[in-house]
Parts: C-alpha cells; structure tokens; sequence
C-alpha cells in the first residue's frame, strides 16, 4: 500500500532526490568511487558543498553580510553553540517561549550569560504566539522558535525590535517567502525540511561575530568554520549532499514561492476540514497556526485510539501527537503531496460519519 509520510522529523523527501542519494551511494558523478568513499577536500565534494552554501543564499535571497555554514549536529547543539559565539557571561539575551524546542534553547542559554524570558505562551498550553511585547535594547539578541514543531504555532509575522533576531527554523525553512534580512542569524537542522540528519545550516550576518571575550573552542567557533568554509573538520558529507539535492529540487519546483503556493494548498485543506467537522478540535489561535505541523484531538477523547488505528490502517504514517501533548500532528513538508493531505481529510469526513 502506498504509504502517507506525515512524519515530524525526520520526514519526507523527494522522490527524486532519494533517487540520486541512492545512485550517489552506489557511484558518484562518474568518479568510480561512492559518495561515502570520496575525500571531503576533493574538487569533487567541494563543488557540492558550494553549491549548497550558494542556494541557500539565492533561495533566501541573502547578500553577501550573510555567511552560510553547514555544521555537525543537530539543531539542539545550535542552542549551546549561539550563546557561546554571541553571549558574554555579563550580557543579557532575550528569548522568547513557545514551546519545547524554545524551552530548551533557554534552558542552554542560561549556561553561557543571563536570559530575560521576553514573551511566553506556557499558560496557555502554548497555543499561542505573543504581540506587542518588549524587547529591551540592552538585549544582546532576541531568539525565537520561527516554527513550533511540536505545538503547531508559527511566526506570521515579526516582533519589532531594533535587537539582532536570531530564529530557529529547523521545521519551515525553506517553505514561504519573507525578507530574511531580517534574522541576524537563522538555523536549522537538515531532517525536517531540506534533507537528512547530521547536518545543520546556519546563516549568520557577519557583524553579529567577534563581539565577546569568551575564548571559543575552535570546533565551535562560528568564525572559523567560516574561515574555513565549512571544510574545518570533516563535514558529514553525505547528509550535505542530501541537503544540496533536496535545494536543486526546491529550486527547479519554482523555489519559495513555490513552496509557500503549495504549503498554504496543503494547510488550508486540512484546517477548513478540522474546522468544518464537529468530531477534530484545534485549538490553536487561529492566526498563529503553524502550515508545517497542524496540532488537534478529537474532540470527543475516547474518539483519538480508534481514529489514530484507523489512519494505521490506510497507511497514515506519523499522526500521532508529540507524547507530551498528545493528540493528532499532521506534518506537512515541502516534499508532502497534496494528494496525501487530500487522502487525510477524506479519511477525516470518513470517520466523522461513521463514528456520528
Ligand atoms: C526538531 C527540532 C529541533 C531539534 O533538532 P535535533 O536535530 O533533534 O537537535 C530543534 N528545534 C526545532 C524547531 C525542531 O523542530
């Protein structure tokens, strides 16, 4: 049975780009070596890995007070690695709380410097995104979770502030149009929306770095994988070349544009159908929805056991809700069809009639 990917992350790709991953592995570009097999300072992979850094750029459509490195981890490093390349232990940054990812960004932070809580929707179960709050100007940056992977709420719009905004996009970069100029530095792990895990792209403006006194070990440094053009250590070099493909698909579809023309498709589907049937419940504010991951139950909770075995059944995979907050998630990444949100809600109006 044909399989309906609505995985959190790591999530679906493309068709194609898992098609020439594979190839890759088996040989790459004619080298008679597999892309496991090659050195990452051969011309060979240093085309890939400026290819990457340059679409990120086009894509987001960032000039050159922007550098762009692909780094380890996944993006809960970048919580620990920010702080230490931009927050002396006597300066203050302001986070911003919506969340479990935002949380633990916090949490991280508070290691290196002090942390000023800005705006948080912890009281009401996160189900919202907060206005009109402040940022005082002493604030060495402001952080926010641009997409709440796990509570279903997205930035629509942007705090205004004077202060640097650094974002964790790790579940919707790449997915909509915006003036990227904006962030001061933007990161996200590759498994959600532009490839495999093992790898994070961070965009950092180039004045934000070179401002603290703490000594960075080299690893961490921002400076110098800048330097050394992400070519420090070994990078993981196939979940890059994954990334890169996953950016050649986005662009040949029509780029961000694109993207968003696709993902408001997709989500405007799914919520008009949770919205028209009494049986599902959101509970989000509706104009902080999140178009990546839509968050719901069931409004009658007795109906969730006998639904989630009824998507399992027809091949719905990763429905169920983040443990912490159970329910439904619908992950809805650039690579989802929207055939497979059209089967979703048909799957929805099925079970609202039978169960009624
Ligand atoms: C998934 C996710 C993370 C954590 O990513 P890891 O790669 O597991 O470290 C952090 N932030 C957001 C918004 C996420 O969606």
């Amino acid at each position: 049975m044909k399989k309906h990917n609505f995985n959190s992350g790591p999530s679906i790709l493309p068709q194609t780009v898992l098609q020439q991953a594979s190839e890759a592995i088996i040989e790459f570009n004619n080298t008679g070596l597999s892309i496991l097999e090659i050195g990452h300072r051969t011309p060979h992979f240093m085309t890939v890995m400026e290819e990457a850094r340059s679409l990120v750029k086009e894509l987001m459509q960032l000039d050159d007070s922007y550098d762009v490195i692909f780094l380890h981890g996944g993006a809960t490093t970048q919580f620990m690695q920010i702080p230490m390349n931009l927050l002396d232990s006597n300066e203050t940054a302001a986070y911003c709380d919506h969340g479990v990812w935002g949380s633990k960004a916090i949490k991280e932070a508070s290691l290196f410097g002090k942390v000023d809580v800005v705006a948080s929707s912890k009281d009401k179960s996160y189900t919202y995104i907060n206005k009109g709050f402040t940022v005082p100007n002493t604030s060495k940056y402001l952080h926010i979770t641009s997409n709440n992977t796990v509570e279903g709420t997205q930035w629509h719009s942007l705090p205004d502030t004077d202060v640097p905004i650094v974002a964790d996009m790790s579940s919707d970069i790449f997915s909509r149009e915006m003036d990227f100029s904006k962030f001061s530095l933007m990161y996200a792990g590759a498994q959600k929306n532009m490839g495999a895990a093992g790898v994070n792209v961070v965009l950092v403006k180039k004045d934000l770095l070179g401002t603290i006194k703490r000594p960075i070990p080299s690893i961490m440094d921002y400076q110098k994988h800048i330097e050394a053009n992400s070519l420090m250590n070994t990078p993981p070099v196939f979940a890059v070349y994954v990334a890169m493909l996953t950016l050649r698909w986005i662009k040949a579809e029509g780029g961000l544009a694109e993207m968003e023309r696709r993902s408001l498709e997709k989500c405007n589907l799914l919520y008009s159908t949770i919205d028209t049937l009494s049986t599902f419940d959101c509970r989000i504010n509706v104009e902080d929805r999140s178009r990546m991951n839509a968050v719901f139950f069931l409004s009658n909770p007795a109906h969730e056991a006998p639904f989630l075995e009824l998507c399992k059944q027809e091949g719905m995979v990763g429905v169920k809700g983040y443990r912490t907050v159970g329910g439904v998630r619908v992950s809805m990444y650039n690579a989802l069809a929207l055939e497979s949100v059209e089967a979703f809600t048909s799957l929805m109006q099925h079970f609202a009639t039978t169960i009624a």
